[in-house]
């Protein structure tokens, strides 16, 4: 299998305010372009654009291609959970969507220390372990952005599972509170297969400044970030969210010609994270998880986005006018009323209410 796989989290749009309005025309040849170069990996989640990213696939794949050809992975969303019928049901509802009657990957979405008692008791693992038996799932996994501590607690708990899919990129390798390379230690200490998410946090390693990007010497940034992560062991496939046409040509063509980072390229990502992050910049990777859970409805990672991109572009002046566009027709954060309830959504952990606050700061 070769090692990119279409993460499906990240469709081109037609109106971007509008999850429904996947730009198919774009996506179906996007996706011809990625199988005629004999790639095959897909990977959605029920929650993806609300449902539609399952079906968009279903249209440019399921409907186009034969099923030996390609490989679909999908996940069931633990944080969505109602009780044991809801898993059935969501479950029959993404075979349907999806078009097929098997998954190749299925995974337990974004396991976590706070939806335990809830997984424990409805035993989740059971499930795609049952589904396993009954040929409905290939090969069954976890997504996991919790501590290394709590994905070993997993894998000692749960031999069954065979891949793990963690949030790996130069930056996040050494984050104090990602903490990539602890838990890839932990993957490979149980001899798991891995598949990387975020590989490019985001975006946020595709478009750096121009200061950092001088320091890359003539590879391309996305180039040493799929770098840094194929040359490590037990990477099964890289996930990244293409929705240009031009991004899925670079990525295929980085994948094909990859040669592991030399001591010298290592020392340049090295050089690169310690200047990017000492550049300020909020930690979001623009899941949209806490979207649904703000109490107000502030889209947050719009937020956050703006923020990052003024931090890390520098151009003050533009992203100050599309900060004061966006707000006269949207929420601001400035009616963050602190009731809490979106940080338990976050994967990265951040601190929502304190960072938008970072956000007015700077905005405003
Ligand atoms: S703390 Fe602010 S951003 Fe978070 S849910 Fe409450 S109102 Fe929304
Ligand atoms: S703040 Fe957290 S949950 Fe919200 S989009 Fe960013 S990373 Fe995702």
């Amino acid at each position: 299998m070769k090692k990119l796989g279409f993460g499906l989290m990240r469709l081109p749009l037609l109106d971007k305010n509008n999850k429904s309005s996947i730009n198919q025309e774009q996506f179906n040849k996007m996706v011809d372009y990625f199988m005629e170069n004999g790639f095959n990996y897909f990977d959605t989640a029920y929650t993806y654009f609300d449902g539609n990213s399952e079906i968009a696939f279903k249209k440019a794949v399921v409907e186009r291609y034969p099923r030996e050809s390609f490989l679909i992975a999908d996940k069931l969303p633990i944080f969505d959970l109602k009780s044991t019928q809801h898993m059935y049901e969501i479950f029959d509802k993404q075979l349907e969507r999806c078009g097929v009657d098997y998954f190749d990957y299925y995974m337990l979405h974004n396991i976590s220390t706070k939806h335990e008692e809830k997984y424990t008791k409805i035993d989740s693992f059971k499930f795609i372990k049952d589904k396993k038996k009954e040929g409905k799932i290939k090969h069954i996994g976890i997504s996991c952005h919790d501590s290394p501590e709590f994905l070993e607690n997993i894998l000692k708990n749960h031999p069954e599972i065979e891949f793990v899919q963690l949030q790996i990129n130069y930056i996040d390798w050494t984050n104090n509170t990602i903490q990539s390379m602890k838990c890839y230690e932990v993957a490979c200490k149980y001899k798991k297969s891995i598949i990387v998410m975020e590989p490019l946090k985001g975006g946020a390693l595709v478009d750096i400044p121009n200061k950092s990007r001088k320091l890359f010497q003539g590879m391309s940034p996305v180039e040493g970030a799929f770098r840094f992560i194929l040359s490590l062991d037990n990477i099964m496939i890289i996930l990244s969210g293409m929705n240009k046409f031009e991004q899925i040509k670079e990525n295929t063509k980085i994948i094909d010609n990859f040669k592991p980072l030399t001591k010298m390229e290592y020392e340049i990502l090295n050089n690169v994270r310690n200047r990017i992050v000492c550049d300020k910049t909020i930690d979001c990777t623009y899941c949209n998880y806490c979207i649904d859970a703000c109490s107000i409805n502030i889209n947050i990672p719009k937020f956050f986005e703006l923020y990052n991109t003024q931090k890390l572009l520098k151009q003050k002046h533009s992203i100050g006018m599309y900060y004061r566009n966006y707000i006269s027709k949207n929420i601001s954060p400035s009616e963050c009323v602190k009731c809490n309830n979106c940080i338990d959504y976050c994967p990265q952990h951040i601190n929502i209410p304190r960072n938008l606050e970072k956000v007015l700061n700077e905005f405003e």
